[in-house]
């Protein structure tokens, strides 16, 4: 299994150490013939901003696209965000996940918080129900899912925090950031 993370600014070296944790190749990526031969492809919080505008500095949001349609893609925070379709302004998006993003949904950098999630798709990975602790760190929301797309986890008033379309998935939160490598696994599963 070798899956690569996107490593262009923002928590890249975090995923890494879970997935190597997990006995999984890791390959950073950066420039479009780093994708060759990867089962899949994180990508990391950060800054979406920033993260687009680099990827189409190196040449790497065509190739990123191509990869998509036919591999599995996880985008987490500012991943997520550059996965998505809409984020209701102009900035570089790789369009692949039907869903609806509102950035800094939750406000400033102060207001990032840290919530026990309930997470059922999780039960295939650890049959033990215990809730994933999510942390947001200035963080978006997915504030609408196309008919493809399957809300993974909400908050308690609804608002929805992961989602998963066939091979893609994102999640608003950062899973690399707190010692819980179920959300790794159940990726590695949508990889393999
Ligand atoms: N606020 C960032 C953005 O809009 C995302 C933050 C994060 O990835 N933790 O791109």
């Amino acid at each position: 299994m070798k899956i690569g993370v996107l490593a262009l600014q923002g928590a890249f070296a975090e995923h890494q150490t879970v997935l190597e944790s997990l006995g999984v190749e890791v390959v950073q990526v950066r420039l479009p013939q780093h994708l060759a031969g990867l089962n899949g492809l994180i990508i990391p919080g950060g800054e979406s901003t920033t993260i687009g505008k680099l990827a189409d500095a190196f040449d790497l949001t065509q190739p990123l696209r191509l990869f998509g349609r036919e591999h599995a893609i996880w985008g987490t925070c500012a991943g997520a965000i550059y996965l998505s379709q809409n984020v209701g302004r102009a900035q570089p998006l790789l369009g692949l996940m039907d869903i609806t993003i509102e950035r800094n949904a939750f406000g400033r950098q102060v207001d990032s918080f840290e919530v026990d999630l309930s997470v059922p798709c999780l039960l295939n990975i650890d049959p033990e129900d215990k809730p994933f602790h999510a942390v947001f760190i200035r963080a978006p929301l997915i504030e609408s899912v196309g008919k493809g797309v399957e809300v993974l986890a909400s908050l308690d008033d609804g608002r929805i925090v992961a989602a998963q379309q066939g091979h893609l998935l994102a999640t608003s939160f950062h899973p690399e950031l707190t010692g819980d490598d179920r959300f790794h696994r159940y990726f590695m599963e949508m990889a393999k």
